[in-house]
């Protein structure tokens, strides 16, 4: 029941978010629009010119946060394909080898014979790229490993009281594990809300797990945690495999179509 009302409330905040944003990205375009027009006009060694690219520089990052928020609610379903996860593994991995200390081991166990899912890749890459970036940060004093799996695994009925939100079948386990501070129990209970945080300011801005969280949920799968403190930190990502029940449920219109010839 605490986990419905959970879902619940992360759902409400969403929406809310996301309409807010929707509002905001309708007053900044004609603000961005104008300025760059006044901007034309205007010489570029001015003091005017200055200002006006103040105020584009601000518009610009008020947008960042918009698309943000935008990813986290319902509003953007991204550009949904058939895709592979493994190599957005490996190219996010490699990515990311080349930006942290080698103190942090970094350990793949990628089953490349998984079948494809129905998702965004850019959001995809974004959830491991995410979730990543908070393993290394969890490990950023002192060192230790990363580890990202990938397997296929079946949720059957007696699982499904886990996965509330989840229907049998098969799908993509992706786990994302590090050995890093962990998280008291009382914490993993908020770190999906937008804007929680315990990290300083300038470093978290509270959005990355809320991000994850939309485009799993977007994707028709689940995220789940398990964490201790001092000992480490676990993610596990499910996402139904192609040719499971996403076929029937979210793309009936397709499905009917083809049937009607
Ligand atoms: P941010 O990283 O900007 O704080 P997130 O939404 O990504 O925002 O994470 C929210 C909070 O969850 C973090 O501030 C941190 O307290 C906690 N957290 C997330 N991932 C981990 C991890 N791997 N280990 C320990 N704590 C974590």
């Amino acid at each position: 029941k605490e986990h419905m009302i959970r879902t619940h409330r992360m759902e409400a905040i969403a929406v809310l978010a996301g309409g807010i944003a929707h509002d905001f990205n309708n007053i900044l375009f004609p603000i961005m629009g104008n300025v760059e027009i006044l901007l034309m006009d205007t010489a570029e060694d001015s003091d005017s010119h200055k200002y006006l690219m103040n105020i584009l520089n601000a518009s610009g990052r008020a947008k960042k946060v918009i698309n943000q928020i935008l990813s986290i609610s319902k509003e953007r379903q991204g550009n949904t394909t058939q895709m592979l996860v493994q190599p957005i593994i490996k190219e996010t991995l490699s990515l990311l080898r080349e930006s942290i200390p080698k103190t942090i081991n970094i350990v793949q166990k990628i089953d490349m014979n998984c079948r494809p899912i129905m998702a965004d890749p850019t959001q995809i890459h974004q959830v491991i790229m995410n979730l990543c970036t908070n393993a290394y940060q969890a490990m950023e004093d002192g060192g230790g490993t990363l580890t990202v799996a990938l397997c296929e695994t079946d949720i059957d009925e007696n699982e499904l009281p886990r996965f509330l939100t989840l229907q049998p079948g098969r799908y993509l386990q992706l786990i994302i594990s590090d050995t890093g501070v962990g998280m008291e129990k009382e914490i993993t209970l908020k770190i999906f809300e937008p804007y929680f945080t315990t990290k300083e300011i300038g470093k978290g801005t509270g959005l990355g797990l809320s991000v994850v969280h939309g485009i799993v949920k977007k994707a028709g799968g689940d995220i789940k945690v398990i964490s201790a403190p001092g000992k480490g930190t676990c993610f596990y990502i499910y996402l139904p495999v192609l040719g499971s029940y996403m076929e029937t449920t979210l793309l009936p219109s397709i499905g009917n179509k083809c049937m009607k010839g």
